[in-house]
């Protein structure tokens, strides 16, 4: 296969590239060199009805398709992505920002990850049976819903985009997609990678658009009947509102505010090493980095010192070199956002110990958006810059004397997607982790994933959990049937 990414990409309906009905376009731009470099479809609720009719035309063929066909088809994806590796992870570089080495190393391989474990999961996916000591039996089966819509988000376009899919198609479902229109290009080209595969026509119909005229246009179809999203609260809020008096099902995958809870009784070297990852990787855009970092009295100075000084050695550049540490942010929206909210932190009485600032580069990059990592004290646990996603390299550092208010700064938010917890007595950490008000917890570690684990958050991070078996679960209808002996 030659993948490359083109200046004009296409939707894909029914097994077909196709413009968008209205023949509109947006610009893609890279955001590490401002450039416009490619068109997308600014597709609307024409281009989704005929994304609905296909998947509609689709599913008994793909609903009926043997299991053992289906894991074939998957996971042959999976392999087609491996063997794309170095264009896919181009393409996701030039559409993000994020470092070239990053994109190769965790987003791509995660998204042939995600192919393969539901490819095999779907095999030796089984339902329950409760027998009635004689009286009867009851069996459940559990059937795919029907079409299902897939929205996923920009900071791990592929990643996010696959570990919804995946798992809709291996239960036999028939999918209409949307990436993010900041970062479609690897959405686009994994319509190529199914085409080869052998994925019938019209069981992945993958659409380019906004939001507001493509987005919500998939979550109001009334013939779509559930709807996995991962993005924003502010957008989740707004497919819960369309969904609910739909009676669709969903899975909201939202914001996060995550605490690094820092005891002094850590193993030193590894929180310090794993919290400057868990802080700045990917420019601080993965749902999961920890924006607050709460460090115990003792150690807050000592903590301060190394953690600025290991931060500062982040060298951030053109996401091409090997040697950049740190990227472009994802768009000059998001820059400015990123910006305003360092500037509403300093107004708050933070006090900015490193970066702040956008970095400028020179050559390819000169009009590219880079900020610098950015560490801020001495900031109220209530005020925005502690209570608001920035999702972008800038971290808080907030101190705390004990367990009980380490506990009680942690679960000050209003959001409650992970947390990751650093010492060495278990005890505690047990205590800590029933404690936290998050969906996934971390203890001396971070960012480590089994895929069979159930992924998701608490309050306003959202509803429903993925992975594994949720996720097999969420795509699927159950269905009881009592059998009187
Ligand atoms: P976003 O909500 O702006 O957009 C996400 C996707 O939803 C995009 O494809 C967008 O076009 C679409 N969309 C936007 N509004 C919509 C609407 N009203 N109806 C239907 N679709 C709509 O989010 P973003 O800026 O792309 O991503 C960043 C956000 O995603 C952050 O808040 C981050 O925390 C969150 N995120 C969460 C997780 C998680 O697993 N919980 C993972 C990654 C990112």
């Amino acid at each position: 296969m030659n993948l490359q990414a083109p200046a004009m990409i296409a939707n894909f309906i029914g097994g077909k590239f196709c413009t968008p009905k209205n023949n509109k376009y947006l610009n893609n731009v890279n955001p590490a060199t401002g450039e416009v470099y490619s068109q997308i479809p600014d597709s609307d609720a024409q281009d989704v009805e005929m994304a609905v009719a296909a998947a509609e035309q689709a599913f008994a063929g793909w609903s009926n398709t043997p299991s053992e066909e289906r894991f074939k088809v998957l996971n042959r994806i999976a392999e087609l992505i491996d063997e794309n590796l170095d264009a896919l992870a181009l393409a996701e570089t030039n559409d993000n920002g994020k470092p070239l080495w990053l994109s190769k190393k965790v987003d791509i391989p995660r998204a042939s990850s995600n192919f393969r474990f539901f490819a095999t999961g779907l095999m030796h996916f089984s339902t329950d049976s409760h027998s009635m000591e004689g009286r009867a039996i009851n069996y459940t089966l559990r059937q795919p819903i029907g079409i299902v819509g897939c929205i996923s988000p920009w900071n791990l376009p592929l990643y996010l985009f696959t570990w919804k899919i995946a798992p809709a198609l291996a239960v036999g479902n028939c999918v209409v997609a949307k990436p993010s229109e900041v970062t479609p290009m690897t959405g686009y080209l994994l319509a190529h990678i199914c085409q080869k595969a052998g994925l019938p026509d019209g069981v992945l119909n993958i659409l380019h658009g906004t939001g507001l005229s493509c987005g919500s246009e998939i979550v109001k179809h009334p013939k779509i009947k559930a709807v996995s999203f991962t993005g924003s609260t502010r957008a989740g809020r707004d497919i819960a509102a369309i969904a609910a008096p739909m009676f669709k099902k969903t899975s909201l995958e939202l914001g996060g505010k995550n605490p690094n809870i820092i005891f002094a009784d850590c193993d030193w070297d590894k929180m310090i090493r794993t919290t400057v990852q868990s802080s700045f990787s990917n420019q601080g855009q993965i749902c999961l980095c920890g924006s607050r970092i709460l460090i115990e009295d003792s150690i807050y100075d000592r903590f301060k010192t190394e953690f600025i000084s290991r931060a500062k050695k982040l060298f951030v550049g053109d996401p091409l070199d090997d040697s950049s540490r740190q990227g472009a942010v994802v768009s000059e929206l998001h820059f400015n956002k990123v910006l305003d909210c360092i500037e509403l932190a300093k107004q708050e009485g933070g006090k900015i110990l490193l970066g702040g600032n956008a970095v400028r580069l020179t050559g390819r990059c000169a009009n590219g958006f880079f900020i610098e990592p950015t560490i801020i004290e001495g900031l109220d646990a209530n005020c925005r810059t502690n209570m608001e996603e920035i999702f972008g390299p800038v971290v808080t550092l907030q101190r705390f004397s004990n367990e009980a208010e380490a506990l009680t700064l942690a679960n000050t938010s209003d959001y409650g997607l992970s947390a990751t917890i650093w010492t060495q007595d278990l005890t505690r950490a047990h205590r800590m982790a029933a404690h936290v008000n998050s969906g996934i917890i971390w203890v001396n570690c971070w960012l480590l994933r089994d895929l069979r684990t159930p992924f998701g958050g608490f309050k306003n991070s959202g509803i429903g959990r993925e992975g594994g078996w949720e996720a097999l679960r969420f795509f699927t209808e159950p269905k009881n049937i009592c059998v009187e002996l």
